[in-house]
């Protein structure tokens, strides 16, 4: 049975064909549910970070930004639970030896909520009522938990033993450094960490292209309140993941919020609110508001013996925030995007046509410039308008074959504008410029292209 659902699988052709993502290590192979992202998707996830970082750390007095280390102390994880806690419930299939996460394979076969289940539970559920997806047997063994954080070794040396963790979150570089932060930077309850920072987990099933992979990139924010702000500031951070998704030209209609009921929720959380999208194999979450509590600090305070605690400069009263964490994963959303933007278009002359129609300010090319045929003086115009353009934004110069099969490509690049330089430009000094989504072409000046150009790529 394939993972990847048939709507999925010509985005995922497009991603290779056109350089968005690839198998990761194809030559020796492949190398199971690793991604290279390639020019053109290096570029999206760059805007996505870029637009992210700029939204919610540039475009506030609230916010700062860290960057903080992969491998961090050992003892991190034992305090943030993630050494006891932060496993999923495995189960094996002892006649073709297939792995399943025992929660997956009930909610998929039962349609039932395993969340909360214990492992004799799911062990139960799943040897009485569950065929297995790949041979359909039923010979089960019992379902046991697997911790999902990649160990590593360091040099014998260091004082702690030599295991370390790639760290499965990015969060907790924000909580070691919290103490630094408000040591050395201006800034006054309430305020944000943000962080951005690949993340390693080894998921048990990975699947769906980039939505479930073993290393990832996150964008997260801690965001440290008193704690009777929680409630309000809660509900305004849920509103700004919405506005998130606007800005990078989400279809609203795709999204939904996914209440976590109290029983299911983290040990550290007590209230968490998912962003789900509606993605081809399913809705599945996509970004994760929570209201960690003062959880995290306190325990980092206690396993590393420091008093991590903020002074109101008013009132001189010492206590430890609590935080409301709003996080963003850069693949996720990069496959939400994709899959919000891509088409198959039918046309009148019987061609079909692929379009992403991806929002301009997060479109890889912003500009593709053409000269009508490879021929001079046509060439060493469209270069000139080229290298004045590419000094504002990510252009493309492209010379070689027919113009219809150059739009074409730039259509499955989500390049919102193409110029082209014709022979009417060299009596008139005017271009083609064609729209991605309407495919109709104006004709513009050479003199006011930057100005027509910075309006429509707002
Ligand atoms: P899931 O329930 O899908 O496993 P999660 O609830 O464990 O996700 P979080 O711990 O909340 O995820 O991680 C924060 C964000 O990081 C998620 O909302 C998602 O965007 C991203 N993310 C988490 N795990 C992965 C993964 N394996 N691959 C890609 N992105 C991920």
């Amino acid at each position: 049975m394939s993972t990847i659902q048939d709507r999925l699988k010509p985005i995922v052709a497009l991603c290779k064909r056109r350089g968005f993502v690839y198998p990761g290590s194809e030559i020796y192979g492949g190398f199971a549910n690793t991604y290279s992202f390639g020019p053109y998707g290096a570029e999206l996830k760059k805007n996505i970070k870029d637009l992210w970082w700029k939204m919610f750390v540039h475009e506030r007095r609230d916010m700062v930004g860290l960057d903080g280390p992969i491998l961090l102390h050992p003892k991190v994880w034992a305090a943030s639970g993630h050494v006891e806690g932060f496993n999923d419930a495995l189960i094996d299939c002892k006649s073709c030896k297939g792995r399943f996460r025992a929660d997956h394979l009930i909610e998929n076969a039962l349609k039932l909520d395993a969340d909360g289940m214990s492992l004799p539970q799911m062990t139960d559920i799943i040897r009485s009522k569950v065929k297995c997806p790949k041979c359909g047997a039923s010979d089960f063994t019992e379902a046991r938990h697997f911790n999902l954080m990649f160990q590593t070794q360091m040099s014998k040396t260091s004082a702690d033993g030599d295991v370390a963790y790639l760290r499965p979150e990015t969060a907790q570089a924000i909580f070691v450094d919290f103490k630094n932060i408000i040591d050395t930077m201006r800034v006054r309850i309430p305020f944000g960490v943000a962080q951005i920072g690949k993340a390693f987990r080894n998921e048990i099933t990975p699947g769906n292209f980039v939505f479930r992979v073993i290393e990832f990139e996150q964008m997260e924010i801690e965001y440290f309140i008193k704690e009777s702000a929680w409630e309000a500031t809660f509900d305004r951070w849920l509103q700004s993941m919405h506005e998130w998704c606007r800005a990078i030209g989400l279809k609203e209609s795709r999204i939904h919020e996914k209440e976590h009921p109290k029983e299911q929720l983290s040990h550290y959380s007590k209230r968490t609110v998912d962003l789900v999208y509606d993605f081809p194999f399913g809705r599945s979450e996509l970004y994760g508001l929570a209201y960690r509590t003062d959880f995290d600090l306190k325990r980092h305070a206690e396993y590393s013996g420091q008093t991590i605690e903020y002074t109101d400069p008013e009132t001189r009263e010492k206590f430890v925030p609590h935080v409301i964490e709003p996080t963003f994963g850069v693949e996720r959303t990069l496959l939400a995007l994709l899959c919000d933007a891509y088409e198959e278009q039918q046309l009148d002359n019987g061609e079909t046509r692929t379009v992403l129609h991806f929002a301009p300010r997060i479109a890889p090319i912003k500009v593709a410039i053409f000269p009508l045929m490879k021929k001079e003086p046509l060439s060493e115009k469209a270069q000139k308008i080229f290298a004045e353009l590419k000094r504002f934004w990510y252009c493309e110069y492209d010379e070689s074959g027919q113009i219809g099969k150059r739009y074409r490509r730039q259509d499955e690049l989500g390049t919102p504008f193409c110029i082209t330089v014709d022979f009417d430009t060299l009596e008139n000094d005017t271009v083609t410029l064609r729209d991605r989504d309407t495919m109709q072409q104006i004709r513009v000046p050479c003199s006011q292209l930057l100005e027509v150009l910075s309006e429509k790529l707002k």
